[in-house]
Protein backbone atom coordinates (compact mmCIF):
# COMPACT_ATOMS: atom_id res chain seq x y z
CA UNK A 1 0.00 0.00 0.00
CA UNK A 2 1.10 3.57 -0.70
CA UNK A 3 1.89 6.16 1.76
CA UNK A 4 -0.34 9.64 0.59
CA UNK A 5 1.20 10.62 -2.31
CA UNK A 6 2.77 14.17 -1.26
CA UNK A 7 0.96 15.83 -4.51
CA UNK A 8 -2.36 15.36 -4.74
CA UNK A 9 -4.95 16.86 -6.56
CA UNK A 10 -6.22 19.08 -4.17
CA UNK A 11 -5.63 21.91 -5.93
CA UNK A 12 -5.82 20.71 -9.69
CA UNK A 13 -7.83 23.46 -11.48
CA UNK A 14 -11.28 21.58 -12.18
CA UNK A 15 -12.28 21.39 -15.59
CA UNK A 16 -16.27 22.40 -15.15
CA UNK A 17 -19.24 21.60 -17.91
CA UNK A 18 -22.63 22.27 -18.13
CA UNK A 19 -23.78 20.52 -21.11
CA UNK A 20 -26.14 17.88 -22.05
CA UNK A 21 -25.72 14.93 -18.65
CA UNK A 22 -26.63 11.20 -19.55
CA UNK A 23 -27.31 10.10 -16.08
CA UNK A 24 -30.63 7.63 -14.59
CA UNK A 25 -32.29 9.62 -12.44
CA UNK A 26 -32.90 9.65 -8.56
CA UNK A 27 -35.48 7.48 -8.32
CA UNK A 28 -33.18 4.28 -8.97
CA UNK A 29 -32.40 4.63 -5.54
CA UNK A 30 -35.25 3.45 -4.25
CA UNK A 31 -33.97 -0.20 -5.32
CA UNK A 32 -31.38 -0.05 -2.94
CA UNK A 33 -33.53 2.12 0.13
CA UNK A 34 -36.10 0.16 -0.10
CA UNK A 35 -34.67 -3.58 0.84
CA UNK A 36 -32.65 -1.30 3.60
CA UNK A 37 -35.99 0.11 5.06
CA UNK A 38 -37.81 -2.36 5.79
CA UNK A 39 -41.15 -0.89 7.27
CA UNK A 40 -41.04 1.80 4.44
CA UNK A 41 -42.93 2.84 1.33
CA UNK A 42 -41.64 4.12 -2.15
CA UNK A 43 -45.01 5.93 -3.40
CA UNK A 44 -43.56 7.66 -6.39
CA UNK A 45 -46.14 10.65 -8.00
CA UNK A 46 -45.33 10.83 -11.19
CA UNK A 47 -45.96 9.68 -14.44
CA UNK A 48 -45.94 5.44 -16.31
CA UNK A 49 -42.32 6.48 -17.80
CA UNK A 50 -41.79 6.54 -14.02
CA UNK A 51 -43.55 3.59 -12.99
CA UNK A 52 -41.86 1.65 -15.96
CA UNK A 53 -38.07 2.72 -14.77
CA UNK A 54 -38.62 1.31 -11.63
CA UNK A 55 -40.18 -1.72 -12.61
CA UNK A 56 -37.46 -2.54 -15.22
CA UNK A 57 -35.01 -1.61 -12.94
CA UNK A 58 -36.47 -3.74 -9.71
CA UNK A 59 -37.98 -7.12 -11.70
CA UNK A 60 -37.14 -8.97 -9.05
CA UNK A 61 -39.86 -7.78 -6.71
CA UNK A 62 -42.31 -9.47 -8.73
CA UNK A 63 -41.78 -12.02 -6.34
CA UNK A 64 -42.23 -10.68 -3.00
CA UNK A 65 -44.82 -7.87 -1.57
CA UNK A 66 -43.31 -4.85 -2.68
CA UNK A 67 -42.51 -1.52 -1.03
CA UNK A 68 -43.17 1.00 -3.81
CA UNK A 69 -45.11 1.93 -6.13
CA UNK A 70 -46.15 4.93 -8.48
CA UNK A 71 -49.20 7.09 -8.23
CA UNK A 72 -49.57 8.12 -11.96
CA UNK A 73 -50.75 11.21 -12.72
CA UNK A 74 -53.03 11.36 -15.70
CA UNK A 75 -53.10 13.42 -18.36
CA UNK A 76 -55.91 15.50 -16.77
CA UNK A 77 -53.52 16.02 -13.57
CA UNK A 78 -51.12 17.14 -15.64
CA UNK A 79 -53.80 19.42 -17.38
CA UNK A 80 -54.66 20.69 -14.26
CA UNK A 81 -58.22 19.77 -14.48
CA UNK A 82 -58.21 17.13 -11.61
CA UNK A 83 -56.79 18.01 -7.94
CA UNK A 84 -54.35 15.63 -7.93
CA UNK A 85 -54.21 16.21 -4.02
CA UNK A 86 -57.62 14.70 -3.62
CA UNK A 87 -56.07 11.46 -5.58
CA UNK A 88 -52.75 10.96 -3.54
CA UNK A 89 -54.87 11.17 -0.56
CA UNK A 90 -57.62 8.66 -1.79
CA UNK A 91 -54.40 6.70 -3.10
CA UNK A 92 -52.35 6.86 0.00
CA UNK A 93 -55.52 6.26 2.41
CA UNK A 94 -56.18 2.95 -0.11
CA UNK A 95 -52.35 1.66 0.22
CA UNK A 96 -51.80 2.16 3.83
CA UNK A 97 -55.67 0.08 4.76
CA UNK A 98 -54.28 -2.33 2.89
CA UNK A 99 -50.57 -2.58 4.19
CA UNK A 100 -50.64 -1.86 7.95
CA UNK A 101 -47.01 -2.76 7.91
CA UNK A 102 -45.39 0.42 6.86
CA UNK A 103 -44.51 2.65 9.63
CA UNK A 104 -43.08 5.76 6.74
CA UNK A 105 -44.20 6.23 3.81
CA UNK A 106 -41.88 8.75 1.62
CA UNK A 107 -43.94 10.71 -1.48
CA UNK A 108 -40.90 10.67 -4.00
CA UNK A 109 -41.42 13.54 -6.52
CA UNK A 110 -40.55 13.45 -10.47
CA UNK A 111 -40.55 15.15 -13.57
CA UNK A 112 -43.85 15.47 -13.98
CA UNK A 113 -44.83 16.21 -10.49
CA UNK A 114 -42.52 19.37 -10.37
CA UNK A 115 -43.58 20.15 -13.55
CA UNK A 116 -47.05 20.91 -12.68
CA UNK A 117 -45.77 22.32 -9.33
CA UNK A 118 -47.39 19.58 -6.81
CA UNK A 119 -46.37 20.73 -3.23
CA UNK A 120 -45.56 17.23 -2.09
CA UNK A 121 -43.93 18.59 1.36
CA UNK A 122 -47.68 20.21 2.07
CA UNK A 123 -49.02 16.93 0.76
CA UNK A 124 -46.67 15.14 3.68
CA UNK A 125 -47.74 16.94 6.53
CA UNK A 126 -51.35 16.89 5.88
CA UNK A 127 -50.79 12.82 5.21
CA UNK A 128 -48.91 12.49 8.23
CA UNK A 129 -51.77 14.71 10.40
CA UNK A 130 -54.44 12.65 9.24
CA UNK A 131 -52.44 8.99 9.61
CA UNK A 132 -50.12 10.18 12.42
CA UNK A 133 -48.79 8.74 14.69
CA UNK A 134 -48.45 5.08 13.51
CA UNK A 135 -47.03 6.04 10.15
CA UNK A 136 -44.65 9.28 9.39
CA UNK A 137 -45.09 10.73 5.53
CA UNK A 138 -42.27 12.46 4.43
CA UNK A 139 -41.45 13.64 1.02
CA UNK A 140 -37.85 13.96 -1.25
CA UNK A 141 -37.35 14.64 -5.19
CA UNK A 142 -35.87 11.94 -7.25
CA UNK A 143 -37.00 13.87 -10.54
CA UNK A 144 -34.54 13.69 -13.25
CA UNK A 145 -34.87 17.14 -13.67
CA UNK A 146 -32.57 18.02 -10.79
CA UNK A 147 -30.53 14.68 -9.82
CA UNK A 148 -28.64 11.99 -10.77
CA UNK A 149 -29.20 8.60 -9.55
CA UNK A 150 -27.57 8.33 -6.61
CA UNK A 151 -29.13 12.03 -5.24
CA UNK A 152 -32.24 9.98 -4.69
CA UNK A 153 -30.94 8.18 -1.71
CA UNK A 154 -29.51 11.89 -0.44
CA UNK A 155 -32.56 13.34 -0.76
CA UNK A 156 -34.53 10.36 0.99
CA UNK A 157 -31.62 10.84 3.90
CA UNK A 158 -31.96 14.59 4.28
CA UNK A 159 -35.76 13.78 4.61
CA UNK A 160 -35.86 11.97 7.39
CA UNK A 161 -32.90 14.12 9.43
CA UNK A 162 -35.43 17.24 11.02
CA UNK A 163 -37.65 14.16 12.07
CA UNK A 164 -35.29 12.24 14.45
CA UNK A 165 -35.68 12.90 17.88
CA UNK A 166 -33.28 15.40 19.83
CA UNK A 167 -30.23 13.97 21.96
CA UNK A 168 -27.56 14.86 24.26
CA UNK A 169 -25.53 11.32 23.81
CA UNK A 170 -22.14 11.25 22.80
CA UNK A 171 -22.99 8.97 19.99
CA UNK A 172 -21.24 7.41 16.51
CA UNK A 173 -23.31 7.85 13.43
CA UNK A 174 -22.77 5.87 10.20
CA UNK A 175 -24.78 7.37 7.25
CA UNK A 176 -25.53 5.82 4.28
CA UNK A 177 -27.87 2.97 3.19
CA UNK A 178 -25.20 -0.29 2.88
CA UNK A 179 -26.57 -3.50 2.74
CA UNK A 180 -26.85 -5.42 6.09
CA UNK A 181 -24.18 -7.55 5.85
CA UNK A 182 -22.13 -5.00 5.07
CA UNK A 183 -23.72 -2.59 7.99
CA UNK A 184 -22.82 -5.75 10.57
CA UNK A 185 -19.13 -6.31 9.18
CA UNK A 186 -18.26 -2.32 9.79
CA UNK A 187 -19.92 -2.29 13.21
CA UNK A 188 -18.40 -5.51 14.37
CA UNK A 189 -15.38 -3.56 13.18
CA UNK A 190 -16.03 -0.63 15.36
CA UNK A 191 -17.10 -2.60 18.40
CA UNK A 192 -13.73 -4.30 18.69
CA UNK A 193 -11.82 -1.24 18.21
CA UNK A 194 -14.00 0.05 21.22
CA UNK A 195 -16.43 2.46 19.36
CA UNK A 196 -20.09 2.31 21.35
CA UNK A 197 -22.71 3.18 20.83
CA UNK A 198 -22.92 3.44 17.48
CA UNK A 199 -26.03 4.21 14.97
CA UNK A 200 -26.88 4.07 11.94
CA UNK A 201 -29.05 6.29 9.31
CA UNK A 202 -31.24 5.16 7.38
CA UNK A 203 -31.99 2.28 10.49
CA UNK A 204 -33.40 -0.99 9.45
CA UNK A 205 -36.50 0.18 10.76
CA UNK A 206 -38.30 3.50 11.36
CA UNK A 207 -38.54 2.40 15.60
CA UNK A 208 -34.50 2.20 15.35
CA UNK A 209 -33.74 5.80 14.16
CA UNK A 210 -31.09 7.17 15.60
CA UNK A 211 -31.94 10.75 17.47
CA UNK A 212 -29.32 13.81 16.52
CA UNK A 213 -27.77 16.17 18.51
CA UNK A 214 -24.80 18.51 19.00
CA UNK A 215 -22.67 15.33 20.99
CA UNK A 216 -23.76 13.33 17.42
CA UNK A 217 -20.53 12.57 15.64
CA UNK A 218 -20.85 11.21 12.26
CA UNK A 219 -19.25 8.81 9.46
CA UNK A 220 -20.35 8.95 5.64
CA UNK A 221 -19.52 5.92 4.09
CA UNK A 222 -20.93 7.34 0.53
CA UNK A 223 -19.74 10.69 -0.97
CA UNK A 224 -22.85 11.32 -2.73
CA UNK A 225 -24.28 12.64 0.71
CA UNK A 226 -24.17 16.35 0.48
CA UNK A 227 -27.33 17.26 1.43
CA UNK A 228 -27.05 14.82 4.35
CA UNK A 229 -24.54 16.04 5.32
CA UNK A 230 -25.66 19.93 5.57
CA UNK A 231 -28.74 18.43 6.96
CA UNK A 232 -26.82 17.04 10.22
CA UNK A 233 -24.62 19.55 10.49
CA UNK A 234 -27.71 22.10 10.99
CA UNK A 235 -28.58 19.74 13.81
CA UNK A 236 -25.70 20.26 14.97
CA UNK A 237 -24.02 17.18 14.32
CA UNK A 238 -20.15 17.30 13.63
CA UNK A 239 -18.80 14.98 10.71
CA UNK A 240 -15.56 13.29 11.09
CA UNK A 241 -13.41 14.13 7.79
CA UNK A 242 -11.70 10.90 6.52
CA UNK A 243 -11.66 9.24 2.75
CA UNK A 244 -14.30 6.84 2.44
CA UNK A 245 -14.38 3.19 2.96
CA UNK A 246 -13.28 1.94 -0.46
CA UNK A 247 -10.25 -0.61 -0.27
CA UNK A 248 -7.66 -1.77 2.45
CA UNK A 249 -6.67 1.49 2.48
CA UNK A 250 -9.64 3.25 2.19
CA UNK A 251 -11.50 1.42 4.91
CA UNK A 252 -8.04 1.51 7.70
CA UNK A 253 -8.32 5.59 7.00
CA UNK A 254 -11.80 5.83 7.99
CA UNK A 255 -11.40 3.79 10.37
CA UNK A 256 -8.52 5.19 11.83
CA UNK A 257 -10.04 8.95 11.60
CA UNK A 258 -13.21 7.64 13.57
CA UNK A 259 -10.86 5.91 16.25
CA UNK A 260 -9.09 9.05 16.37
CA UNK A 261 -12.64 11.44 17.18
CA UNK A 262 -13.00 8.99 20.11
CA UNK A 263 -9.45 9.04 21.14
CA UNK A 264 -8.37 5.64 20.59
CA UNK A 265 -4.81 5.27 19.15
CA UNK A 266 -3.77 4.07 15.71
CA UNK A 267 -2.48 1.54 16.93
CA UNK A 268 -5.31 -0.21 18.48
CA UNK A 269 -6.80 -0.30 14.83
CA UNK A 270 -3.56 -1.39 13.10
CA UNK A 271 -3.88 -4.57 16.05
CA UNK A 272 -7.90 -4.81 15.24
CA UNK A 273 -8.06 -5.09 11.68
CA UNK A 274 -4.51 -6.86 10.81
CA UNK A 275 -6.57 -10.28 9.74
CA UNK A 276 -9.20 -8.68 7.82
CA UNK A 277 -6.95 -6.32 5.87
CA UNK A 278 -4.70 -9.08 5.20
CA UNK A 279 -7.27 -11.21 3.37
CA UNK A 280 -8.43 -7.59 1.47
CA UNK A 281 -4.77 -6.78 0.29
CA UNK A 282 -4.60 -10.72 -0.77
CA UNK A 283 -8.16 -10.40 -2.58
CA UNK A 284 -6.99 -6.60 -4.39
CA UNK A 285 -3.51 -7.85 -5.59
CA UNK A 286 -5.31 -10.79 -7.34
CA UNK A 287 -7.62 -8.53 -9.31
CA UNK A 288 -4.37 -6.45 -9.84
CA UNK A 289 -2.85 -8.27 -11.98
CA UNK A 290 -5.05 -7.62 -14.36
CA UNK A 291 -5.64 -3.52 -13.70
CA UNK A 292 -2.02 -2.85 -13.54
CA UNK A 293 -0.58 -0.05 -15.54
CA UNK A 294 -4.50 0.03 -17.33
CA UNK A 295 -5.41 3.54 -18.19
CA UNK A 296 -8.99 4.51 -16.52
CA UNK A 297 -11.51 7.23 -17.59
CA UNK A 298 -14.80 8.27 -15.19
CA UNK A 299 -17.60 9.34 -16.10
CA UNK A 300 -19.47 11.54 -14.03
CA UNK A 301 -22.38 9.20 -12.79
CA UNK A 302 -22.43 8.30 -9.64
CA UNK A 303 -20.50 10.81 -7.10
CA UNK A 304 -18.31 7.55 -6.30
CA UNK A 305 -15.89 8.09 -9.00
CA UNK A 306 -13.04 9.81 -6.69
CA UNK A 307 -12.90 8.00 -4.33
CA UNK A 308 -12.83 4.83 -6.78
CA UNK A 309 -10.12 6.36 -8.45
CA UNK A 310 -7.97 6.57 -5.73
CA UNK A 311 -8.47 3.05 -4.54
CA UNK A 312 -7.81 1.82 -8.14
CA UNK A 313 -4.65 4.40 -8.62
CA UNK A 314 -2.94 3.42 -5.61
CA UNK A 315 -3.83 0.10 -4.71
CA UNK A 316 -4.49 -1.68 -8.08
CA UNK A 317 -1.56 0.53 -10.17
CA UNK A 318 -3.84 1.94 -12.66
CA UNK A 319 -3.75 5.42 -14.00
CA UNK A 320 -6.68 7.59 -14.38
CA UNK A 321 -6.87 9.47 -17.10
CA UNK A 322 -9.83 11.62 -16.13
CA UNK A 323 -12.17 11.65 -12.96
CA UNK A 324 -15.60 13.05 -13.55
CA UNK A 325 -17.92 13.71 -10.69
CA UNK A 326 -21.56 14.91 -11.33
CA UNK A 327 -21.06 17.40 -8.43
CA UNK A 328 -17.39 17.96 -6.43
CA UNK A 329 -17.95 18.58 -2.69
CA UNK A 330 -14.67 20.20 -2.04
CA UNK A 331 -15.35 19.74 1.91
CA UNK A 332 -16.50 15.57 1.55
CA UNK A 333 -14.29 14.64 -1.31
CA UNK A 334 -10.87 16.89 -0.64
CA UNK A 335 -9.30 13.67 1.25
CA UNK A 336 -10.02 11.85 -1.84
CA UNK A 337 -8.28 14.78 -4.32
CA UNK A 338 -5.54 14.56 -1.25
CA UNK A 339 -4.78 11.08 -2.01
CA UNK A 340 -5.07 10.85 -5.73
CA UNK A 341 -1.67 11.62 -7.29
CA UNK A 342 -1.25 14.45 -10.08
CA UNK A 343 -1.73 13.97 -13.63
CA UNK A 344 -5.77 13.10 -14.17
CA UNK A 345 -7.92 15.81 -15.34
CA UNK A 346 -10.47 16.39 -12.31
CA UNK A 347 -14.06 17.31 -14.11
CA UNK A 348 -17.08 18.24 -12.63
CA UNK A 349 -20.75 17.86 -14.43
CA UNK A 350 -20.67 17.00 -17.99
CA UNK A 351 -21.34 18.22 -21.78
CA UNK A 352 -21.68 14.68 -23.03
CA UNK A 353 -20.31 15.08 -26.57
CA UNK A 354 -17.01 17.19 -25.23
CA UNK A 355 -16.20 14.14 -23.09
CA UNK A 356 -16.86 11.67 -25.57
CA UNK A 357 -14.23 13.33 -27.65
CA UNK A 358 -12.26 13.37 -24.99
CA UNK A 359 -12.69 9.61 -24.67
CA UNK A 360 -11.96 9.20 -28.42
CA UNK A 361 -8.71 10.90 -28.01
CA UNK A 362 -7.40 9.45 -25.25
CA UNK A 363 -8.60 5.76 -25.65
CA UNK A 364 -8.24 4.66 -22.27
CA UNK A 365 -8.65 1.32 -21.68
CA UNK A 366 -11.28 1.36 -19.49
CA UNK A 367 -14.34 3.89 -19.71
CA UNK A 368 -16.74 3.45 -16.36
CA UNK A 369 -20.08 5.18 -17.20
CA UNK A 370 -24.13 5.23 -17.76
CA UNK A 371 -25.79 2.17 -20.03
CA UNK A 372 -26.87 4.50 -22.74
CA UNK A 373 -23.19 5.08 -23.06
CA UNK A 374 -21.39 1.67 -22.78
CA UNK A 375 -22.86 0.14 -25.79
CA UNK A 376 -21.53 2.33 -28.48
CA UNK A 377 -18.51 2.44 -26.92
CA UNK A 378 -17.79 -0.98 -26.76
CA UNK A 379 -18.83 -0.80 -30.61
CA UNK A 380 -15.88 1.43 -30.87
CA UNK A 381 -13.77 -1.03 -28.78
CA UNK A 382 -13.59 0.72 -26.13
CA UNK A 383 -14.10 -1.52 -23.07
CA UNK A 384 -16.52 -0.06 -20.31
CA UNK A 385 -17.94 -0.38 -16.98
CA UNK A 386 -21.07 0.21 -16.11
CA UNK A 387 -21.58 2.87 -13.29
CA UNK A 388 -24.60 1.97 -11.77
CA UNK A 389 -23.52 -1.92 -10.79
CA UNK A 390 -21.54 -0.31 -8.18
CA UNK A 391 -24.07 0.66 -6.33
CA UNK A 392 -25.80 -2.72 -6.39
CA UNK A 393 -23.04 -4.57 -5.48
CA UNK A 394 -21.98 -4.59 -2.14
CA UNK A 395 -18.35 -3.06 -2.43
CA UNK A 396 -17.57 -1.54 1.16
CA UNK A 397 -14.97 -2.13 3.73
CA UNK A 398 -12.69 -4.88 4.09
CA UNK A 399 -14.77 -7.99 3.23
CA UNK A 400 -15.53 -6.81 0.14
CA UNK A 401 -12.21 -5.05 -1.30
CA UNK A 402 -11.42 -7.63 -3.49
CA UNK A 403 -14.79 -8.02 -5.37
CA UNK A 404 -14.70 -4.25 -5.90
CA UNK A 405 -11.41 -4.66 -7.67
CA UNK A 406 -13.05 -7.42 -9.98
CA UNK A 407 -15.58 -4.96 -11.01
CA UNK A 408 -13.45 -3.32 -12.70
CA UNK A 409 -10.68 -6.35 -13.75
CA UNK A 410 -13.97 -8.45 -15.41
CA UNK A 411 -14.05 -6.32 -18.30
CA UNK A 412 -10.47 -5.72 -19.23
CA UNK A 413 -10.14 -10.10 -18.98
CA UNK A 414 -13.08 -10.55 -21.32
CA UNK A 415 -11.51 -7.91 -23.97
CA UNK A 416 -8.23 -10.07 -23.57
CA UNK A 417 -10.02 -13.59 -23.48
CA UNK A 418 -12.35 -12.18 -26.91
CA UNK A 419 -9.11 -10.85 -28.48
CA UNK A 420 -7.48 -14.02 -28.24
CA UNK A 421 -10.23 -16.04 -29.46
CA UNK A 422 -11.42 -13.64 -31.94
CA UNK A 423 -8.35 -11.30 -33.45
CA UNK A 424 -9.84 -10.21 -36.65
CA UNK A 425 -13.00 -8.98 -35.04
CA UNK A 426 -11.17 -7.03 -32.45
CA UNK A 427 -8.98 -4.93 -34.63
CA UNK A 428 -11.99 -4.46 -36.61
CA UNK A 429 -14.24 -2.50 -33.96
CA UNK A 430 -10.48 -0.90 -32.98
S1 LIG B 1 -38.51 11.11 -12.63
FE1 LIG B 1 -38.24 12.03 -14.67
S2 LIG B 1 -36.35 11.08 -15.48
FE2 LIG B 1 -37.08 9.78 -13.76
S3 LIG B 1 -38.35 8.22 -14.75
FE3 LIG B 1 -39.74 9.87 -14.09
S4 LIG B 1 -39.94 11.20 -15.92
FE4 LIG B 1 -38.13 9.88 -16.25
Amino acid sequence: MNTPAPTGCRDTPVLRERGQREVFCGLTGIIWLHRKMQDAFFLVVGSRTCAHLLQSAAGVMIFAEPRFGTAILEEKDLAGMADANTELDREVARLLARRPDIRQLFLVGSCPSEVIKLDLSRAAERLTAEHGPNVRVLNYSGSGIETTFTEGEDACLAALVPALPQTQARELLLVGALPDVVEDQALNLLEQIGIAPVRCLPARRAEDMPAIGPNTVYALTQPFLGETHAALTRRGAKRITAPFPFGAEGTTLWLKAVAAEFGIAPEKVDEVVAAPRARAEKAIAAAAATLRGKRIFFMPDSQLELPLARFLTRECGMEAVEISTPYLHADLHGPELDLIAKGPVISEGQDVDLQLDRVHATRPDLTVCGLGLANPLEAEGLATKWAIELVFTPVHFYEQAGDLASLFARPLRRRELLARQHPARMEAAE
